[in-house]
């Protein structure tokens, strides 16, 4: 290989598209991202080298990952660092930039990998690495931990990622960007970024012009993806002038009237298209940043990614055009319910075998099985299935037998998501022969492809609404797993009550906000169960296995990568003129 982009056809003056993100899952071996955000990151990107859409996408190397999550006796998480061989995924480059962070230079190396589409397709990723012998030995260390440190340590990390990313492009003669996708809050420094450069041909230094504020908004697309507060990045105004700088606050001023450092507020106006990442999630976000005209565009899964073998098998037999055409998935109405019940079966049988292994559970290959994977943290309330632990009892003796699995990592600060975790690996003691109950440990792509085709049903229970989008449902349904889920995020455009899956709760939630939630959307979780699926799975299997059918099929088809960046392509990026002309 060679350094730079020059091997990708037609070189650096092609990719249009540059995508910043703080985590992309590229490949199950980088342990580059924590989760459901950098999960969607690798899959935007693959799903664009699907479509040769021309695109370029810089993250951070995070030399020792998020962390490995082990589990001692009781259920507690430890966190490890993780090493992996860089250099088995990716390439150095020879070429280096320079930022300045507290009134210091450091030194930004990267290296590269290529994401390979369908068609012959390529996305380069750079991965930018500050580990470099010119460098202090604290800035050695700012692409070592995603989300690791406290916030200077995070705001430096911006730094590398906003104006070291645009700068490498810039090194590597990527000079014909037309759109700067930010993923994500973390991303927003590349608009000060954009801006220096504007301001650098202009006398003014100290004054920013307005029509180059807007000159910068002309080139960035926006995606916010928590509706959740304290999951917006935010500096204090001190921290903010220490990192940055004088010269760059001063900027700031002229962007946000507000030297405090907000990345969703700077993101906000310095991009030309925001969304939020479902329905629900847009208008969420409208009302938490009034002013801004805030779209939609629902997030999706790289469905050649998550189907599991044995669906990628029936679906090249039956739907020969659906790893190019994901849209053909849709035509998975017609194909026959035992040949599904069959490649399910396969998949089943893997995670079983799985966690039999690994957690010694004792699972049974026949008996309905409930996953629950997600970051464990209070707002998840991964724990709400057992609000009523008797009445679960009572259903699985009087219904039929369940076995629960769950994974899903905490933060390391986040101590009431450990306790979560704990308190559901002590389910397993608890209802020991009564129902099984396994926690497995760290939740990563290859377990979430297991967890999400293996599963009978896939279980979500976050307190709405909360849950921008959410994507492991999607995971599930291309792989005919039917979601029991509360109305939030994609479920709201997902859900058809017993077509492909069930419901916890109300869309509206407006009615029931002057009740205890937990207790409400726990009877109807029971209830579900008790009324509807265990019926169907034990007694009427031919109605399930439509259930499992529409869910490949209504939402499998909709649902994916695919149809989400021809969305950004069309209604975000609108590059239709210069994409036409190229080639
Ligand atoms: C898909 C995925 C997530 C995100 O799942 P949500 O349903 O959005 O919470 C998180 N972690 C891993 C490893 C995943 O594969």
């Amino acid at each position: 290989m060679t350094d730079g982009p020059s091997l990708t056809k037609g070189g650096p003056e092609q990719p249009l598209v540059a995508y910043f993100s703080m985590e992309i899952g590229i490949d199950p071996g980088m342990p580059t991202y924590a989760g459901g955000l950098g999960v969607l990151a690798g899959d935007t990107i693959r799903s664009a080298a699907d479509l040769d859409i021309p695109m370029v996408a810089v993250t951070l190397l995070h030399r020792r990952g998020y962390f490995y999550q082990r589990l001692d006796e009781q259920g507690w998480q430890r966190e490890e660092p993780v090493a992996w061989p860089i250099n088995d995924f990716c390439h150095p480059l020879s070429q280096h930039v320079t930022v300045e962070i507290e009134n210091r230079t450091v030194r930004v190396g990267a290296w590269q990998i290529r994401v390979r589409g369908e068609t012959g397709g390529e996305v380069p990723v750079y991965l930018l690495d500050t580990d470099l012998p010119d460098n202090e030995p604290w800035d050695r260390t700012l692409t070592d931990m995603l989300y690791g440190g406290d916030d200077r340590y995070r705001l430096c990390q911006e730094v590398v990622l906003g104006f070291g990313g645009y700068r490498l492009l810039r090194a590597l003669g990527y000079n014909h960007i037309r759109r700067f996708h930010l993923n994500e809050g973390h991303a927003a420094l590349l608009v000060l970024a954009l801006l220096e450069e504007k301001l650098a041909s202009r006398s003014t230094e100290e004054q920013v012009p307005a029509d180059l504020i807007d000159a910068v908004r002309e080139q960035c697309v926006f995606t916010t993806h928590t509706p959740v507060p304290a999951g917006h990045d935010q500096f204090p105004q001190d921290l903010a002038r220490r990192v940055l700088g004088d010269r760059r606050c001063l900027w700031l001023d002229a962007c946000l009237q507000d030297q405090s450092l907000n990345m969703t507020r700077l993101a906000l106006r310095g991009s030309r298209f925001v969304n939020g990442v479902a329905m629900k999630h847009g208008e969420v976000s409208t009302s938490l940043f009034p002013g801004y005209p805030i779209h939609s565009i629902t997030n999706g899964v790289h469905a050649v990614t998550w189907a599991a073998p044995s669906f990628q098998l029936l679906f090249d037999r039956r739907l020969p055009d659906w790893r190019r055409d994901q849209l053909s998935l849709r035509y998975a109405i017609g194909i026959p319910v035992q040949e599904i019940w069959e490649a399910h079966a396969v998949a089943k049988q893997a995670l079983i075998d799985y966690v039999n292994r690994e957690a010694n559970a004792g699972f049974d290959r026949d008996v309905l099985t409930i996953g629950c994977a997600r970051r464990a943290t209070a707002y998840k309330r991964s724990t709400l299935i057992f609000h009523d632990v008797d009445r679960l009892v009572s259903i699985a003796e009087r219904a039929g037998p369940l076995q629960l699995v769950f994974a899903g990592k905490a933060h390391p600060r986040d101590h009431e998501g450990k306790q979560m975790i704990r308190r559901i690996h002590e389910m397993r003691q608890t209802l020991r022969d009564k129902i099984g109950v396994v926690y497995l440990p760290n939740y990563d792509i290859t377990l979430a492809r297991l967890l999400c085709a293996g599963s009978d049903v896939w279980l979500n229970t976050p307190l709405p609404p909360t849950e921008a989008s959410g994507t492991s449902g999607m995971k599930a349904a291309i792989n005919g797993v039917p979601s029991l889920s509360v109305l939030d995020g994609w479920w709201i455009e997902g859900h058809a009550e017993d077509v492909t899956g069930w419901s916890i709760g109300n869309r509206e939630p407006g009615k029931e906000l002057d009740q205890d939630l937990d207790a409400v959307h726990a009877a109807e979780l029971y209830r579900k169960l008790d009324e509807k699926i265990l019926p169907l799975f034990y007694g009427e299997r031919d109605h399930f296995l439509e259930i499992m059918r529409h869910a490949i099929a209504l939402n499998g088809g909709f649902f994916n990568t695919q149809r989400m960046v021809l969305q950004y392509l069309h209604k975000a990026y609108r590059l239709t003129g210069d994409y036409a002309r190229r080639g």
